[in-house]
């Protein structure tokens, strides 16, 4: 594909700039901004379905506008056939102020939030018999129409050579239709049939790319040879036995088979997923010190400093009977400190270091480096993975994951790597009891938490926002820290953490809350990943349906670390069938395989664009568990695309197409 400049559409700055505020760079990036959903706007009145409607309604009041900050709310009352009358809200639309004149019959789409109140995506001034066929519905920012964009798009198309870069065999093969006619069906569709075939090809080509390159890897990495470690197993067996707890059965397993790698001489590469609270971190630990005892450095690398700070703790606690030289490394740990650290790990003094990112940079040399683990939620694509193979293939590397998925789709997301799973919880652990509260009010459990924090337990707050917000109509986590003081202090005391905090005070709030300094922690997310409280077991989640599941489930995750019982309360006046949909489905299953099997199905292709929350790779249109057969099918072609790359040359134009676009900044799964 020929690749344009916006300029070329000749639209004003301001539009170029809208755009650029949606990613969209060029033409190519225009024309693969795709509709994360289609609106079929039939005569039928009213059409609702899963509480999205599409409907035609008669104006009754005089429009009213409010504007704050940067948004708009355009409000107006209207009555539907049934004379059934309804508020709607549509955002940033102020513009249709005067178009939306007194009996004026038009066609609205959006969401029945409450009964008798609508928040609209869209709004046409038209009836519904004017404004019937199919249409999609784009994320546009600032103002941008449906129809201003969609006429980009048509302009685009006609502009942009569209090629098929997959081989022309697997074309055949399905029978698709080429990609230019798969990009006008999926922006411009007649029929739902057009949009399955759109659809189609361009799944497949996404998953195809995506599998092509794991293949790759994998082949890449089999060639070459790693340092077979020299590991006592009688010395870890000891190592084991000072622990205050027996390893589960699935634990011992993959430690097994982490050692096994280890004392192989191929390289490690592999995968280790397992619910929070499954014991990963323990099972990483070893690893460490199976490392350590072979003559090797070993690092771990998390994306926070709370839990870096906290797994160094952890590891020097069960590592207090070795002589291990363990240190931590972040970015608030002092130059004088830092520089000792380098010069201690390039020498070889320290024999394990624990930090953020900042442990790749290129300051830092090792004397020996022999393993790499790295933990929950790194955003760990394909081109990062492809990365570290080309940094040498002698260090074995751990990956570990807290968003478990069926072995399956983990083969097909993972398939370069080894995977391990850890699906049992330690045993006496107690499911937290999860419990689904109508309403933003503490009233219905106020006295359970009284109780619980006279019987000397620690509580979590969790709220989405750190400030209030009257648009959203949200608590947030100030407010609540306020209200929470006013009546727990003096005899409890109240901690405030969030994202603005910088790292220092950040880690004091924690370190507070962990000495039982603190007994109610009010926190924004940044509690989410990897914190290990243990007398903390009751938990109270403001807002709840502003998380996503997995991401409840994270949180939920913080709590029941040991064998008491723990409370979650999820809080929610959000009535939406969805949100009663997906906070009920929370208090069925503490099982995290279930939640993030849910949680992809519930969510569409666009939805899961942009969302980093689960921990998972994402695709622009591929749903990896709605279409895991298209992904299995795209593995299976990709193995076969790769033998014959590196047996004959063949598809080499495409091959070396995909795996060089890795090496450039858009890492499409990432
Ligand atoms: P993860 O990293 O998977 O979230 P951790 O390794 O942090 O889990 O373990 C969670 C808690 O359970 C920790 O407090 C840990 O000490 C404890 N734990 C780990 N393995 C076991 C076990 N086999 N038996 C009892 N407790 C365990
Ligand atoms: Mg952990």
């Amino acid at each position: 594909m020929n690749n344009i400049n916006l300029k070329e559409l000749k639209i004003s700055t301001n539009r170029i700039n809208i755009l650029n505020k949606m990613g969209i760079y060029n033409l190519i990036d225009l024309i693969s901004y795709y509709p994360y959903r289609y609106e079929i706007i039939q005569q039928k009145l009213p059409t609702v379905n899963d509480n999205r409607l599409v409907m035609e309604l008669c104006i009754i009041s005089g429009c009213r506008v409010f504007f704050n900050r940067r948004l708009s709310r355009l409000t107006f009352n209207a009555v539907d056939h049934d004379n059934n009358e309804y508020k709607v809200v549509i955002f940033n639309r102020h513009f249709l102020k005067n178009q939306l004149t007194l009996h004026k019959l038009i066609t609205v789409s959006g969401k029945l939030t409450q009964p008798g109140n609508i928040v609209a995506s869209d709004i046409k001034l038209k009836p519904i018999n004017e404004v019937t066929g199919i249409v999609p519905v784009y994320s546009l920012k600032d103002g941008l129409t449906l129809s201003s964009f969609s006429k980009y798009i048509k302009k685009a198309l006609t502009m942009v050579k569209i090629d098929d870069n997959m081989p022309l065999d697997y074309i055949n093969k399905y029978h698709f239709i080429c990609k230019n006619e798969a990009l006008k069906y999926i922006h411009f569709p007649t029929s739902t049939n057009d949009i399955k075939k759109g659809l189609a090809y361009l799944k497949y080509e996404e998953f195809l790319n995506f599998s092509v390159t794991v293949s790759y890897i994998r082949n890449q990495r089999s060639q070459g040879t790693g340092i077979s470690k020299n590991i006592n197993i009688d010395q870890i067996k000891h190592f084991v036995s000072s622990f205050p707890f027996r390893l589960t059965a699935d634990q011992n397993k993959v430690v097994n088979e982490i050692l096994r790698d280890l004392m192989s001489d191929k390289t490690m590469y592999r995968f280790i997923q397992g619910d929070v609270g499954s014991g990963k971190t323990v099972v990483a630990c070893i690893a460490l010190y199976a490392n350590f005892i072979a003559g090797f450095q070993g690092t771990m690398m998390v994306p926070t400093e709370i839990l870096a700070k906290q797994h160094y703790r952890t590891l020097k606690n069960f590592f207090n009977d070795t002589n291990i030289k363990i240190e931590l490394l972040t970015g608030s740990t002092s130059i004088k400190d830092r520089e000792t650290i380098y010069e201690n790990l390039r020498n070889g003094v320290t024999n394990i270091v624990i930090g953020t990112h900042t442990l790749f940079q290129d300051k830092v040399t090792y004397n020996n480096l022999g393993l790499v683990i790295t933990d929950e939620q790194h955003r760990f694509g394909v081109s990062q993975r492809k990365a570290l193979l080309n940094k040498g293939n002698q260090v074995d590397f751990m990956v570990m994951s807290a968003t478990p998925i069926p072995r399956t789709l983990a083969i097909a997301l993972y398939g370069d790597m080894d995977v391990s799973t850890i699906h049992t919880m330690p045993c006496g652990r107690k499911p937290v009891i999860t419990q689904y509260i109508k309403g933003n009010s503490m009233k219905p459990i106020l006295s359970n938490l009284k109780n619980y924090l006279s019987d000397g337990g620690q509580v979590y707050v969790i709220c989405p926002l750190v400030e209030d917000n009257e648009t959203l109509n949200l608590r947030s986590a100030s407010s609540i820290a306020k209200g929470m003081s006013d009546y727990f202090e003096p005899n409890y005391h109240v901690g405030l953490l969030h994202g603005r905090l910088n790292d220092l005070e950040k880690n004091q709030i924690m370190t507070l809350f962990k000495d039982n300094q603190i007994q109610i922690l009010v926190s924004t997310t940044v509690v989410e990943v990897g914190v290990d409280v243990k007398n903390a077991n009751m938990m109270v989640i403001y807002n709840a349906e502003r998380f996503g599941l997995s991401q409840l489930h994270q949180l939920r995750g913080r709590i029941g670390r040991n064998d008491q019982q723990a409370y979650c309360y999820l809080m929610s006046d959000d009535l939406s069938e969805e949100a009663q949909k997906k906070l009920t489905f929370m208090t069925t299953t503490s099982d995290g395989f279930e939640v993030s099997k849910f949680d992809l199905e519930m969510r569409g292709p666009g939805e899961i664009l942009g969302n980093k929350q689960s921990g998972l790779p994402t695709f622009l249109v591929g749903n990896v568990f709605k279409d895991i057969h298209i992904l299995e099918q795209s593995r299976i072609d990709a193995e076969e695309i790769i033998q014959s790359y590196f047996v004959n040359n063949q598809y080499s134009d495409y091959v070396t197409n995909v795996i060089s676009k890795l090496d450039s900044h858009n890492d499409y799964i990432d």
